[in-house]
């Protein structure tokens, strides 16, 4: 609050994902635990926002705030918001059960140094930036893994502090395209995402030290690196890091199909649904006995 320039310049898609000190305000965990209030916020932002010129939302701060309230809301009023089966607003999709990929992800060994430098710090330090949670997020479900949103939820309630779980669960369904947020063929790259606001890739070095002594040019990509620069970097790709267990070029083409497979279900499964329930002369007739 005493950075009003800040406050009031505050942009969310400009703020940084792997910057090394925190680039929007970190105040989750204490909203979530209430040791923070959200009003205290809110009206605390009116205040030092007063008549600048300031940005609106959904970007700013203040709007920041009211996609908070908005999951809650929302998770408040729909039937089992935490899961797929039973959710009205959510998208039936055909996700696939892979123990192995799933315990790579969690565990930081997808051989994806971008998704590995984000996973480990959330393990390590339980918070995350959220266009990092874009990234690991979008990988697990309609990006790569093709794994349930519902398993993500499960490892970011167990390691965020800020575990919240209308927040969660909603923007998990965002994420995977199951709700609010239709463009699933918009996939993030796990290697040109993070290279946008960080070149050198001195977050990874951070997270993933064992790569820290690959040159920038191959840190994203280590399994394009020559095996004498490997060498050199004292980190051989298969033996000392993981070689990566997909191939994003090829997935993530096959999984926008399969998408879209499933929006068209969805939709025909909704028009029929509609149609069994819809005021046809026999059913109003049917009720009307009733
Ligand atoms: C897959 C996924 C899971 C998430 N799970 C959680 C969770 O369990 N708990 C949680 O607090 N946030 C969750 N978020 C939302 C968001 O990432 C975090 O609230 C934000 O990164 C916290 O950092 P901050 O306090 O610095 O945020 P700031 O940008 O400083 O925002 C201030 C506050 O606004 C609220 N806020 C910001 N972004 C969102 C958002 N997209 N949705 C709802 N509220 C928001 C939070 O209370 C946050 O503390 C999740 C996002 C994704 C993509």
């Amino acid at each position: 609050m005493t950075n009003k320039s800040w406050v009031c310049k505050f942009e969310k898609p400009e703020t940084s994902p792997n910057s090394l000190e925190p680039s929007t305000t970190v105040l989750s965990p204490y909203l979530k635990f209430g040791c923070l209030s959200a009003r205290t916020f809110y009206y605390k932002l009116k205040e030092v926002i007063g008549s600048s010129a300031h940005t609106k939302p959904p970007v700013s701060l203040i709007g920041q705030l009211m996609w908070r309230d908005f999951y809650y809301t929302v998770g408040c009023i729909t039937p089992n918001f935490d899961k797929m089966k039973g959710n009205p607003v959510c998208c039936q999709v055909p996700w696939d059960t892979n123990e192995q990929y799933l315990e790579a992800w969690t565990l930081a060994k997808t051989g994806y140094p971008f998704i590995d430098a984000i996973m480990t710090q959330l393990r390590q330090e339980g918070w995350i930036h959220h266009l990092a949670r874009h990234a690991v997020a979008c990988f697990l479900t309609r990006g790569d893994l093709w794994i349930s949103w519902e398993e993500g939820q499960k490892v970011f309630e167990e390691l965020l502090l800020d575990a919240d779980w209308s927040l969660n669960a909603g923007n998990w369904m965002w994420l995977s395209a199951s709700a609010f947020f239709h463009q699933f063929f918009r996939v993030y790259s796990p290697v040109a995402f993070g290279k946008k606001t960080d070149k050198t890739g001195d977050y990874i070095r951070k997270y993933v030290p064992q790569l820290r002594k690959f040159p920038p040019e191959y840190i994203y990509e280590p399994w394009n690196a020559p095996l004498s620069v490997q060498r050199q970097a004292q980190c051989i790709i298969g033996v000392d890091y993981p070689k990566r267990i997909v191939i994003h070029e090829d997935v993530y083409k096959k999984n926008i199909k399969r998408m879209s497979e499933a929006y068209k279900n969805n939709k025909s499964g909704q028009e029929s649904s509609k149609r069994e329930n819809a005021p046809t002369s026999k059913n109003a007739k049917k009720a009307r006995k009733k």
